[in-house]
């Protein structure tokens, strides 16, 4: 069937379909990529299990992908058919204030609307758009053409990276800290990583054996400490005497709950800092003891999202070889099967999956 490919769609809570959609026809200035793979990740989980602010259903998802150029439109040279892609996640043309003031993370145009604000939006709705599909429309000045040598599976995770660069390069590490990573998921050892790439030892503390097993053998965590509760956690990092017992300098929240938001100010040493990493649902709060933040001195800072630097860095730190995203692909599903890839994620069976369209 040349004029049609198979897509996923999400039609509702854990509801994916695999349907027909037209293949889309590159136009002046476009490409049209063949997905090679598109991975599932905490977030197209999080998506697939409850929708997402200002989508409607059925929407199509997926955005960490690498793909082969296999047609171009009028304006492309065709010198490009055959090279290897991903997308490249920023227009950098808002002339809005935080845009104009070198924050464009905190775009007022691309920043997603609290769920007050989305009453008066209009809905999104995305059929036709994501990556778990097998055709992508490219514009030729969003795209990255990568190098022969760069695996597309080390690729298509560049984003991830970008976006834990972002939050890791909040906080201030040196070589003799010691990094605490609540949470040994993918991202919790990418800050495991990058914070060892900035000279750090590193401590990771999860409830699950596995996840710490495969941090370890990754190279994420130098220690590991399995730990359910913020007590149990303070007590077995007493054992491991952290600077004279005080506490490791920085902790990085990798989960994105708010009780171990709350944990991780409670286990950094004083004058530590903290970057609340993981992202907790709308609306929920925490408890600090203030008079913990002023008298120890704790910095406490947080992150979202990405700066066309981070991306910059993270290609870099992808093509050098100094961060392999595949390590944390745990198998491969073709598009037929995306419903166990997703459900494997969401169960915390694995890591991450690569979806073959
Ligand atoms: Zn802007």
């Amino acid at each position: 069937m040349p004029n049609t490919m198979k897509a996923a769609l999400c039609y509702g809570p854990m509801d994916v379909r695999i349907v027909d959609q037209p293949k889309p026809l590159p136009g002046e200035g476009e490409v049209l990529a063949r997905v090679k793979l598109c991975m599932t990740s905490g977030t197209t989980v999080k998506q697939y299990a409850r929708g997402y602010p200002g989508w409607t259903y059925p929407f199509g998802w997926g955005y960490e992908w690498a793909g082969i150029v296999e047609e171009v439109g009028q304006g492309v040279s065709t010198s490009l058919i055959g090279k290897k892609v991903i997308p490249s996640y920023y227009r950098g043309d808002c002339k809005c204030w935080f845009c104009r003031h070198g924050q464009p993370n905190l775009c007022a145009n691309m920043r997603l609307p609290r769920a007050e604000e989305l009453k008066t939006q209009k809905p999104r709705n995305l059929e036709g758009e994501g990556a778990f599909r097998e055709y992508v429309k490219l514009k030729v000045d969003r795209m990255q053409i990568l190098p022969e040598n760069l695996s597309l599976e080390d690729a298509a995770s560049v984003p991830t990276v970008a976006v834990v660069v972002h939050g890791n390069y909040n906080v201030d590490i040196n070589p003799n800290d010691t990094v605490l990573i609540i949470g040994a998921g993918g991202i919790g050892q990418l800050h495991g990583l990058i914070s060892k790439l900035r000279g750090a030892q590193t401590i990771m503390i999860d409830r699950s054996q596995e996840r710490l097993d495969s941090a370890k053998k990754n190279g994420a965590a130098d220690r590991v400490l399995t730990a359910g509760t913020t007590e149990e956690a303070k007590s077995k990092l007493k054992e491991l005497n952290v600077n004279e017992g005080w506490g490791p300098d920085v902790v990085i929240e990798a989960i994105g709950q708010p009780a171990t938001w709350e944990e991780a100010i409670e286990l950094v040493r004083r004058g530590g800092q903290v970057l609340e990493y993981g992202g907790c649902k709308e609306g929920t709060t925490i408890t600090v003891d203030t008079y913990r933040l002023h008298y120890d001195e704790i910095k406490i800072v947080s992150s979202t999202t990405l700066s066309p630097i981070d991306v910059t860095i993270g290609y870099d730190l992808v093509l050098k070889g100094l961060i392999r995203p595949s390590i944390f692909i745990s198998g491969y599903y073709p598009l037929a099967e995306i419903k166990t890839a997703l459900d494997n994620t969401m169960n915390q069976k694995g890591l991450r999956y690569a979806v073959i369209p």
